[in-house]
């Protein structure tokens, strides 16, 4: 049995692990990068990019189908679904080739390929696929292990009929119908590509939660407008999900009556766990949390009082690719300066949902800010796009927007919103977070016209006048341009 003794041993060379890498080795040479899998990344192999070059493809059908809107006509002839998913793949492939160029650029001697467990506190045990075991002693150890699809057990007797998000992008053809299970990010994303590609698409999930939406007044047009290209019942009864020959039979409850639907496919959303059990965390001594998670610092990463950092999906909190990128960054650094150790400030949280229209949640959300308006009150202010100006002319006309701001100062808190153009709206709303705007400054901020960001501005403005610091907007500001 091989032993390499190092500064920093770095578990898992995802996003997380490589941006830790990187961080690392500003500080210091001696240290591994293991990974038990092949590189890429989860981002480039199975996650971000063939999802959204997936969702390319269904706005590329739907387009064709709304032209007539316009006067334009065009009619899909067909999806030809193998052409579909053999893009997906070339295209994923080439994201996957720079990362694993950029990896397989590391120097040799800082890479080892195995599964790696805790033997000590900071000691591991590497197990290569072929056979050979590596013994780590290392300095600190950054975990940056990710997270996998995770589903209900039984339904594993589904066997190929069960598709998760690593295995749907491999389809050699588009199925002809899908029940997917899961209104999160991915399967709104995937269920809504499917639905626009011509796959029958019927979405079913548990407890009535779209998305993380927890105000009410952009969920129920945000449902409305999704509901237009596919069935989804969020807070769906489901009694029983099967095999039947090559077949899933779903049995569940419709408008009061139960029914029984066959697919081809089952496509389990139904969340995903940290890659944490293998780790053999308690031989690493650190303190867990319930879920079995390390319990640590989110501004320096460092669990416990222990040389152990975690980064990326690994550590249960926000798993999207820009915190995981920071968390890898702050773990890395945190791991090459040790004993001293950073705290860092963390971006305010922004997630989008890539669906038409797009779902996004900046900073508080609706539900968390009436959970503490005891000692921070706030108002809101709303915007329906049904009616806005350039969102009628693009025929995306659909969704709403709440903006939050707190009471007294005016600042600005969050926002939560399903609407056109989304992905943007979102962005100016982060900036404007993370540089402390009050509602006022943001209303001095440019408007062009006509943009869908003018949509934003009548929710701002309204959002001042709800804070007690401006006038009442008037209702038709034909001097801010038609439709505005
Ligand atoms: C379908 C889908 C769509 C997504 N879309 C978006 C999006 O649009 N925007 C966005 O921001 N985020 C998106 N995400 C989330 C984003 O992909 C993840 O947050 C991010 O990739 C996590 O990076 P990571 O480094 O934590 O994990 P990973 O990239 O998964 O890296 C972890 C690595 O650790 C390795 N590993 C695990 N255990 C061990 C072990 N014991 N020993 C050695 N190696 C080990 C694994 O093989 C893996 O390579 C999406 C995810 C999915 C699944």
């Amino acid at each position: 049995m091989a032993t390499r003794s190092v500064d920093i041993a770095i578990i898992g060379a995802g996003t997380a692990g490589m941006r830790a890498y990187r961080a690392a080795r500003g500080h210091t040479d001696s240290l591994l990068l293991i990974e038990d899998g092949p590189y890429g990344t989860t981002c480039a192999r199975v996650g971000c990019m063939p999802s959204k070059l997936l969702i390319a493809a269904a706005d590329a059908a739907e387009s064709v189908r709304k032209a007539g809107t316009f006067g334009i006509r065009a009619r899909l002839d067909a999806v030809d679904g193998a052409a579909v998913l053999d893009r997906v793949r070339r295209e994923r492939d080439r994201f996957v080739s720079f990362v694993v160029d950029t990896v397989e650029g590391f120097p040799a001697e800082h890479r080892l390929s195995g599964r790696a467990r805790f033997t000590g506190p900071t000691t591991l045990a590497v197990a290569g696929d072929d056979g050979t075991e590596t013994t780590v002693e290392a300095g600190r150890v950054v975990i940056a292990t990710g997270s996998r699809p995770h589903w209900p057990a039984d339904w594993t007797a589904l066997g190929d009929r069960l598709l998760t998000s690593d295995s749907v992008f491999e389809l050699p053809d588009l199925p002809d119908s899908v029940v997917v299970f899961g209104a999160g990010v991915i399967g709104l994303e995937l269920g809504h590509a499917l639905a626009l590609l011509g796959v029958r698409t019927r979405l079913l999930s548990l407890g009535g939660d779209l998305a993380g939406l927890s105000d009410p007044e952009v969920r129920g047009p945000a449902l409305a407008a999704l509901r237009e290209a596919l069935p989804i019942d969020i807070d769906a009864d489901i009694r029983a999900v099967e095999r039947t020959g090559d077949r899933v039979a779903v049995r569940f409850v419709e408008n009061g009556k139960e029914v029984t639907e066959t697919f081809d496919y089952a496509l389990a959303a139904t969340g995903r766990r940290p890659n944490v059990e293998a780790l053999d965390l308690a031989a690493a001594g650190l303190a867990l949390d319930d879920q079995g998670l390390p319990i640590h610092d989110r501004l320096s990463t460092r669990c416990s009082e222990a040389p152990v950092f975690i980064a990326g999906d690994a550590d249960g909190t926000r798993p999207i690719l820009h915190e995981a990128a920071d968390e890898g960054f702050i773990a890395g650094d945190n791991a090459g300066r040790w004993p001293e150790v950073r705290r860092r400030r963390r971006k305010h949280p922004m997630s989008v949902v890539f669906s038409e229209p797009q779902i996004a949640l900046v900073g508080d959300g609706f539900g968390a800010l009436c959970a503490r308006q005891d000692h921070q009150p706030f108002a809101c202010g709303a915007v329906s796009f049904d009616d806005q100006g350039r969102s009628r002319v693009m025929a995306v006309n659909r969704g709403a927007l709440r903006v939050y701001g707190a009471h007294g100062t005016g600042l600005f808190l969050g926002a939560e919103l399903a609407a056109p153009a989304g992905e943007h709206l979102a962005h100016l709303l982060a900036w404007a977070l993370e540089n402390r705007m009050t509602v006022d400054r943001m209303l001095e901020m440019p408007f062009y016209h006509p943009v869908i960001e003018e949509g934003l501005r009548t929710a701002l403005r309204r959002l001042h006048h709800a804070l007690e610091m401006g006038p009442r907007p008037v209702e038709r500001c034909l001097d801010c341009g038609p439709g505005a």
